[in-house]
């Protein structure tokens, strides 16, 4: 059920009066810190929930979804072994995905996105069409059946398919098994002499969520 919202009014600026500004007086006064914590308390955290593309678009493709906060370090394979590398964190539980098969470049999103962002062009793109998906050089497919997303960039290809406890990621030469709640590696078959890191993977995992949503898995 929706929840209920009521509009909570600013306080109105208090100004002296016009009769009386023949002076050095403050004209607008500031607030009492009373007064300052009730204005501070209307902020809507848009910095965390912004959603505001979401409901501009008259092509419905901009979604929103939710993920858990994640924190873990990332491990690489570098001459064979497999070696820590950097933290991937995400602390924003709301994401934002473009659905790309629906989006017409009105750039209407870009024009009203209060961060100056663009978002038909920078957020994750999402193809409901594996056709259409197969012509891109960049972007997402989700495999429903299999709960396996596909991507592609620069004309690279990658899959990251969930599992109840791992995650099977693939790309050029490497199949890597990873626990689901560290991301490690637990066993990975790759070409002798090549480095891998998984940083693909694990931004495949969070898109993997939005993609889950939108596709109603
Ligand atoms: S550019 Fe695409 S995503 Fe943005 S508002 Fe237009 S149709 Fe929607
Ligand atoms: S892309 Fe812009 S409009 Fe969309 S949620 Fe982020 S800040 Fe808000």
């Amino acid at each position: 059920m929706l929840k209920k919202t009521k509009r909570i009014p600013g306080i109105p600026v208090k100004e002296i009066d016009l009769n009386d500004r023949k002076n050095f007086k403050l004209v607008t006064a500031t607030m009492t810190s009373e007064e300052a914590v009730a204005e501070a308390s209307r902020c809507l955290l848009c910095d965390e929930v912004c959603n505001v593309c979401t409901t501009l678009c008259p092509n419905l493709a901009l979604q929103h979804y939710e993920v858990e906060s994640i924190k873990f370090k990332l491990q690489k394979i570098e001459n064979g072994k497999i070696v820590d590398d950097d933290i991937f964190e995400i602390t924003q539980k709301e994401q934002i995905i473009h659905i790309a098969d629906w989006c017409n470049m009105c750039a209407n999103c870009e024009t009203f996105c209060p961060s100056s962002g663009a978002p038909y062009k920078e957020k994750p793109h999402l193809y409901l069409n594996k056709t259409t998906f197969a012509a891109e050089k960049d972007g997402y497919y989700y495999d429903n059946k299999n709960q396996t997303l596909l991507a592609k960039e620069s004309g690279f290809d990658f899959s990251l398919t969930e599992k109840d406890n791992f995650y099977l990621y693939q790309s050029d030469n490497l199949i890597a098994k990873l626990d689901k709640k560290t991301f490690e590696i637990t066993d990975y078959t790759g070409a002798e002499n090549e480095d891998y890191d998984l940083k693909k993977a694990a931004e495949m995992s969070i898109i993997l969520k939005g993609a889950e949503k939108i596709t109603g898995n």
